[in-house]
């Protein structure tokens, strides 16, 4: 059988605007979006009149920074405000498709539209091509992950297992018998996969046939993907996106940070102000999806991440979030600084030595207080250590080293112990 071009080519021609045309898209997109979610979203009416918004003086993208930001958690709260979603939606319950539920609760609707959700152009950047046979392994079951991502295989020529999770021998006898090509779920989930097929004595490339994998819902590190990407021989690429509002970027081929969708218009955000970055800078993914049935304008993700517009080999155009690098609640503000936990991991992994981490913050009379404990067996490089640290973190912390396995499993990269009274 000969294997597909998983490489070339572009879903729609969206992605490829030029920079001009874009802009135009955007504001157009957005326009629309904010004069219809205005007039028919209770939720947003009351929003805007609050913030003295006026959706006729909307212009330049620029504008929309005075929308104030809409943090998800809010929303558990906001849903349960009356009818509608808490007027959040801008049609009755029943007029929709699907309502599904996520964690908080969070109720997320599903509207009857083509591609609800977006994600046909991720699948297809990610390398599915028609043809394909593709096991979903997310669940089907009250949240939205599993059923999400039919509509857009099956928009692509795909034919789709809905595996759903859990009875790995099961998947492993699908995947071999019908000779799958696809995967979809999360990439520990394909990791297991592989190790109870290993074990079980077979040859993961000449037993089972995956050539694409496109995994979303954890952190992927490039380890994995490595290694998963040889076991298979196989290429996988990650989508990003949220319950709420579907997809949000995808990776291409060249895999160079994620490109963010069509279907919706991102900024990085200051977490506090929600006052927008600048390129480069990392912040909190502000998404306005152009979804005029559940309009969540500026929703801050709660995920970290910085814009990168340099252009990207594949000849698409929207601009890149570069990687997702962590999550606003595991950021603490120190002295005025924001420390990201993936920045102090940037430290260390120039330290072999060092097996594990953790920074604890005090206020001992309401000054912070940083301290990096460090697990290493005689570690010599604390001055070093320190030096980097300040370099990059613009802080010095108080180092300590402990013996390995002094922090518990699971340590929390920055535990924040401070008082305010
Ligand atoms: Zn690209």
């Amino acid at each position: 059988m000969t294997r597909k071009d998983r490489t070339e080519g572009i879903f729609s021609r969206r992605e490829v605007l030029d920079e001009s045309e874009r802009k135009q898209y955007y504001l157009i997109q957005l326009k629309e979006l904010l004069r219809y979610a205005y007039r028919y979203s209770e939720d947003v009416k009351k929003r805007f009149d609050r913030a003295q918004f006026d959706v006729n003086k909307f212009r330049e993208l620029s504008d929309l920074k005075h929308i104030p930001i809409l943090k998800k958690k809010e929303l558990i709260f906001l849903q349960s405000m009356g009818p509608r979603l808490g007027g959040l939606l801008t049609k009755d319950l029943g007029e929709l498709r699907r309502i599904f539920m996520s964690p908080g609760p969070i109720f997320d609707p599903e509207d009857r539209s083509d591609d609800y959700w977006g994600w046909t152009e991720a699948f297809y950047a990610s390398g599915f091509r028609s043809g394909d046979i593709a096991q979903i392994t997310f669940n089907y079951h009250m949240a939205p992950a599993g059923l999400m991502f039919e509509e857009p295989l099956r928009n692509l020529g795909c034919s789709v297992v809905p595996a759903g999770p859990g009875s790995t021998n099961t998947q492993l006898e699908i995947m071999q018998k019908l000779r799958v090509s696809g995967y979809v779920g999360t990439p520990s989930y394909l990791m297991h996969l592989a190790q109870k097929a290993e074990e079980a004595g077979h040859n993961l490339r000449k037993d089972l046939f995956l050539e694409v994998a496109f995994v979303t819902g954890e952190k992927l590190s490039e380890k994995m993907r490595s290694t998963l990407e040889k076991k298979f021989d196989m290429i996988m690429r990650q989508g990003y996106g949220t319950a709420d509002v579907g997809c949000i970027g995808y990776e291409c081929f060249h895999r160079e940070g994620l490109h963010v969708a069509n279907r919706a218009f991102v900024e990085i955000c200051h977490p506090d102000t929600g006052i927008p970055l600048k390129d480069g800078e990392v912040g909190e993914i502000v998404v306005t999806a152009f979804n005029k049935t559940y309009p969540l304008i500026r929703l801050a993700t709660g995920d970290l991440a910085y814009i990168d517009r340099t252009p990207c080999p594949c000849g698409r155009t929207s601009p890149r979030l570069g990687g997702i690098v962590g999550r606003v609640d595991t950021t603490a503000r120190i002295k005025g600084m924001f420390v990201y936990p993936h920045q102090v991991e940037q430290v260390i992994s120039k330290f072999d030595e060092i097996k594990r981490w953790q920074i604890e913050v005090t206020n001992p009379g309401g000054i912070d207080e940083m301290t990096l404990y460090v697990e290493a067996t005689d570690f010599q490089r604390g001055d070093e250590l320190q030096h980097m640290f300040r370099e990059r973190i613009k802080l010095r912390p108080t180092l300590k080293v402990l013996a390995p396995g002094a922090l518990p499993p699971n340590v929390k990269p920055i535990e924040d112990k401070r008082k305010w009274d």
